[in-house]
């Protein structure tokens, strides 16, 4: 098929940008990027999808997420508002995850993934927890993956929150997952080692995730410093900053992400470099639950891989635009977060983390790499062009604007329709569960 007729934006690290551009896929693969005359006349017979003018970007990567928080939205408040981070995790999150059921996996990841391709999101990164529900856990979050055709690399948050009891089966979940994607292959789903936080980790569930997570060849994805309690409980526990702590374990490694990494000073910059991780950066979540910002220009500078995640939130147009507005505003200068730092931590970083997991390129449009694409219905006001794209992607486009998205050649939306499952019934069952987890939480 190809893909032509629009504006065409590779967001490779080297970017191309095509006034008048198209794509020949074949297959789940990108066999050649160039102009829509050139491509057109030298593939007369292939079957043309027409952009009509639209931007064609490639499918968005959020480096951090939990789908099992989506039906928190609207979710009624229970006693007094919590006043700071530590308060929002007793009364909200440690709550409502325990409620889970394993029916409620599958069900609110379906529906999360529907609001991720309505954004153009095609890979994610997620952070699972329903401690009540643990075992089997992943496979039914991986079913509404496959189920809406999105790319995955799923963990489980090991945490001793809850009691030795189910931090053991945590790690057994992580596990238990990482060999089905080895055995089963595919290019939809992968595994990660989750865990929750270094202060809800006691030294001997650490070490025993460290030893498996290792033995497993996985990476492991861990919120570090996200608010004051895990700084503070971690130094109390054994006197060392969270990111010193997990280092020194060895889970900060190349295929490992840190989520958030608000609390961290030059010292823990340089720790969070030299292990080559991920660092993921989620602006709205961080200023919704008033935790502060991360300082992400210092990350950049340091040359650690900073990507753009959600923590929940899908819209990573929001997020980007907001990483842009905080950076500027906690350094109070209008220069922080340029175009190109804005471009390098929504595309080229986060392609660079997917690539440590799949076997080709994702999330830039590249010949050889997946086909994983979106169209957005974007008419500017004013001139866009190779020089000013950055400029309209964060001022000016919106997940509204999203079309049609591909996944590896396959049309997941198309005319804003969904082409894998059935929108209406999903939502609709949302609804009528969510409803349910709130009575039970
Ligand atoms: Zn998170």
């Amino acid at each position: 098929m190809l893909v032509g007729n629009g504006i065409l934006i590779t967001m490779e690290d080297d970017n191309r940008f095509f006034p008048d551009g198209a794509v020949l896929v074949e297959g789940e693969v990108v066999k050649e990027v160039g102009t829509t005359g050139d491509l057109r006349a030298r593939h007369p017979e292939e079957p043309f999808l027409d952009a009509r003018g639209m931007l064609i970007l490639p499918g968005l990567v959020t480096g951090h997420t939990h789908l099992y928080g989506h039906w928190a939205r609207g979710i009624p408040g229970r006693g007094e508002p919590a006043a700071n981070f530590r308060q929002i995790l007793e009364r909200l999150w440690w709550r409502l995850d325990r409620a889970l059921t394993p029916e409620d996996n599958y069900h609110q990841s379906l529906a999360a993934l529907l609001e991720a391709v309505r954004h153009g999101v095609t890979t994610l990164f997620d952070h699972h927890a329903s401690p009540c529900s643990c075992p089997g856990s992943l496979d039914r979050v991986a079913a509404a993956f496959t189920e809406v055709g999105l790319r995955g690399c799923l963990c489980y948050e090991v945490s001793d929150r809850d009691g030795p009891a189910i931090a053991r089966q945590g790690l057994e979940e992580n596990r238990r997952f990482a060999e089905r994607c080895r055995r089963e292959g595919g290019s939809l789903l992968r595994a990660a080692f989750g865990l929750h936080a270094s202060f809800t980790v006691g030294e001997e569930t650490l070490r025993l995730a460290a030893e498996i997570g290792h033995g497993l060849g996985v990476g492991f994805h861990v919120h570090v410093a996200e608010g004051e309690a895990d700084v503070a409980e971690t130094l109390r526990m054994c006197g060392k900053h969270p990111v010193r702590r997990l280092a020194e374990a060895g889970v900060l490694g190349e295929k490992s992400i840190a989520a958030h990494c608000v609390l961290v000073g030059p010292e823990e910059i340089r720790i969070l470099w030299e292990s080559g991780c991920t660092v993921a950066h989620n602006p709205v979540s961080n200023m919704n639950n008033a935790v502060g910002i991360s300082p992400v220009p210092d990350l950049l500078e340091a040359g650690v891989n900073v990507v753009l995640g959600g923590d929940g939130f899908l819209d990573l147009w929001r997020e980007m635009n907001l990483a842009a507005m905080g950076a500027r505003l906690a350094r109070r200068d209008p220069r922080a977060m340029g175009g190109e730092e804005v471009r390098g931590i929504t595309w080229v970083n986060n392609a660079r983390l997917a690539r440590r997991y799949w076997d080709r390129p994702l999330g830039q449009i590249t010949e050889g790499g997946y086909a994983d694409l979106i169209l957005l219905d974007y008419r500017p006001p004013t001139p866009l062009d190779r020089a000013n794209y950055m400029g309209h992607l964060i001022y000016g486009v919106a997940g509204a604007a999203v079309d049609t998205v591909m996944v590896g050649g396959r049309l997941i939306m198309r005319g804003r329709s969904f082409q894998t499952v059935d929108e209406e019934a999903v939502l609709a069952r949302s609804r009528e569960l969510a409803r349910s987890l709130w009575e039970r939480y």
